[in-house]
């Protein structure tokens, strides 16, 4: 099967930040990957815009470098490159001065899409859109799109809404959570409402419980001074996993529109229970083969920041009472996977007799190797009576598409074409995310009111021991962390 790609219509994309990791990493391979594929028309434009002295040839040998670092199959594709790169300039530009804005002006083209990528520190969100409307680079149909963190509690994400909403309507705002830009994850959508088959047992009379895992095998890094003023809470839960709940727990929307889908999610995240404390584990990573401990990372021996979280959620609507929701995600575990689970509950009845627990397991698979696997019970082949054996009812992408559905476009690049064709479906509305953050602030400030010390854990393990009893206590499991 061969996928249709519709160019876009053609923009002016600016890039604040253009010298930054994420626009190294993601953003410019990014739009490279959607150049080769006939996706960015030729006539549109990106500009890089940061405070370094630098010249468009500078800026393009830049960004040619970081294709050939990170491009991936791309990265060799030196006819098509030579084209992207002439789509590129660059203008010195200080957010918080006067330095650049004229230049920057002078590069705007008239009847083009207008994009803004604030891929910068979430303090300069302000001046940015200020300056913007200060020098008239945007109009009505100017979209500008915001990074993560966005916020660090329900206080400082008021505040940067309100910074935004004094330049730009809300239908102009495209908060970026690239998990939301996953193949699968949109896969989850087309399963849950394009199918007779799910739906109807999809709630808590069928469902039993949901597992959510986004593992790393990673540690902090580099990041340690970030990450020990944020944690696991705040950076993955709060954002990420909250979505995919919201994904897998939300009522059908009357239609795939951006506002339906988004009021839906936003529902779901109003309906959570405030957690228990005994519901929650945290932990931190020690020492291993794999690198230092946590807090040698950080560089805090008192560090009480967590590395990893699990939590069981209660959401309290007609659909979901009684059924669980737990999450976990961690960093230095080991293996990398984001996945989901949903365990459904044992037969009522069993006319085989007594068997080991048989229930089907629907698993979706966002990272690595985006698919999903259907856990059925048969009959074990061969002549020793009905004996029963769970297995996979497989729904690899790749086998079924083709190519095709092993392509796996990166999320920041299937973004940023949404954000030219204007569909906010795949970014979290300001309201979404302030619910999120009126849910995640007292269970923060309940761990530093108490003092909660987390629990260690081993590199390369998958979590601290309590996170297994979490479950246990539920006479329940985690599904295995591997890759
Ligand atoms: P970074 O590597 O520190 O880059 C920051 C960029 O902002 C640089 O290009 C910098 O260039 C520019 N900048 C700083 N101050 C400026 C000013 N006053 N005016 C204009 N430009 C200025 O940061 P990053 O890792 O790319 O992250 C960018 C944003 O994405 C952050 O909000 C981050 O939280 C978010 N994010 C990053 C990642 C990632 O993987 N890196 C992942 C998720 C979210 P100059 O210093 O030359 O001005």
């Amino acid at each position: 099967m061969v996928s249709r790609v519709i160019p876009v219509d053609p923009f002016d994309l600016v890039i604040f930040g253009g010298t930054g990791d994420l626009a190294r990493r993601k953003i410019l391979p990014g739009l490279f990957r959607r150049f080769c594929a006939g996706q960015m028309p030729p006539e549109a434009c990106v500009v890089g815009a940061a405070r370094a002295d630098m010249d468009t040839d500078g800026y393009r040998a830049f960004v040619g470098e970081a294709i050939a670092e990170f491009g991936g199959d791309i990265a060799n594709d030196t006819e098509n490159l030579g084209a992207f790169l002439q789509r590129m300039s660059y203008v010195s530009i200080d957010a918080r001065g006067e330095k650049g804005w004229i230049e920057l002006a002078g590069l705007m083209r008239e009847s083009m899409v207008r994009a803004f990528y604030f891929s910068v520190a979430p303090g300069l969100f302000g001046d940015l859109a200020e300056r913007l409307n200060q020098h008239g680079l945007t109009d009505a149909d100017s979209r500008i799109v915001v990074e993560k963190p966005f916020g660090r509690d329900l206080a400082t994400a008021k505040e940067l809404n309100r910074d935004l909403a004094a330049y730009f309507d809300e239908g102009q705002i495209y908060r970026i959570d690239h998990y939301l830009g996953k193949e699968t994850v949109q896969n989850l959508m087309a399963v849950r409402f394009g199918n007779m088959l799910f739906e109807p047992l999809w709630n808590s009379q069928y469902v039993d419980h949901i597992q959510i895992t986004v593992a790393e095998t990673v540690g902090v890094g580099g990041r340690g001074e970030y990450y020990d003023k944020s944690g696991a809470m705040r950076d993955m839960v709060q954002n990420h996993l909250m979505q995919l709940l919201c994904l897998i727990a939300m009522e059908p929307p009357s239609k795939f529109d951006p506002d339906a889908v988004r009021d839906e999610k936003l529902k779901v995240i109003r309906a959570l229970d405030a957690v228990e404390p005994h519901h929650i584990v945290r932990g931190q990573y020690e020492a291993g083969e794999e690198g230092p401990s946590f807090r040698e990372e950080v560089n805090d021996p008192r560090s009480r920041t967590e590395s990893y979280i699990a939590m069981k959620i209660g959401v309290s609507n007609w659909r979901w009472a009684g059924t669980p929701f737990y999450l976990r995600t961690g960093k230095r575990l080991k293996a990398r996977c984001s996945e989901i689970h949903v365990v459904f509950k044992e037969l009522n009845h069993s006319i085989f007799g007594e068997q080991e627990d048989h229930r089907n397991v629907l698993s979706i698979r966002l990272q690595p190797n985006e698919g999903m696997t259907l856990g059925v019970t048969i009959k074990e082949p061969g002549p020793g009576g009905m004996r029963l054996v769970d297995v996979p009812l497989d729904m690899s992408f790749a086998d079924a598409l083709g190519a095709d559905g092993a392509d796996q476009t990166d999320a920041y690049e299937r973004l940023i074409m949404d954000v030219i064709r204007g569909n906010q479906t795949l970014f979290m509305r300001g309201d979404e995310v302030e619910a999120a953050w009126a849910w995640t602030d007292p269970i923060i400030n309940g761990w530093h009111t108490r003092g909660d010390v987390p629990k260690t854990y081993d590199s390369g393990s998958e979590g601290p021991v309590d996170a297994v009893q979490l479950l246990a206590r539920d006479t329940r499991v985690w599904r295995k962390v591997s890759s």
